[in-house]
């Protein structure tokens, strides 16, 4: 259908959401991009951060955990390790797994290092993701 984007965000956790949206916002591997409708179909990875989609003046914000983004002319999938709406993101949780992953870097074995530096990632960008302000 004409002017419907259809944004689907699966993880192997269960559907994070469904719903029809007017734009998507996505941080692709080699940088951010944006999804409308009727984009051409094409496929691409993305890295850990954010993804925005908007709804008349409605706009939800989630963590995306690396995965791949499939987009057709009215359909957005993303696939992703795990994802969050900013509004389910336990901060407290994110900041212990923060902490977590500091003290494996700090201890600097070598073969952890780079699952370490993944978990630091993924829980500052749950914090900063979870302390965006929504715009009205
Ligand atoms: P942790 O060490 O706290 O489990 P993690 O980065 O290893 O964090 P993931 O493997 O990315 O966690 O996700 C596992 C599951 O837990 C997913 O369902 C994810 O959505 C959820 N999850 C992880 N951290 C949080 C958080 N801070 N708030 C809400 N859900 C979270």
């Amino acid at each position: 259908m004409e002017n419907k984007l259809k944004l689907e965000i699966v993880t192997p956790y269960g559907l994070v959401v469904s719903e029809d949206v007017d734009e998507v916002l996505c941080t692709g591997s080699e940088g951010e991009f944006g999804v409308l409708p009727g984009h051409a179909d094409f496929v691409t990875t993305l890295k850990i951060g954010m993804l925005t989609s908007k709804k008349g003046n409605e706009t939800k914000i989630y963590f995306v955990n690396w995965g791949y983004a499939e987009v057709g002319t009215d359909k957005i999938t993303v696939l992703a390790d795990s994802a969050e709406r900013s509004e389910d993101i336990d901060v407290e949780r994110a900041k212990a797994a923060m902490k977590r992953a500091e003290e494996r870097l700090r201890k600097n074995a070598e073969s952890d290092f780079n699952k370490a530096e993944a978990a630091l990632e993924r829980a500052a960008t749950r914090i900063q993701v979870a302390q965006l302000k929504i715009p009205k």
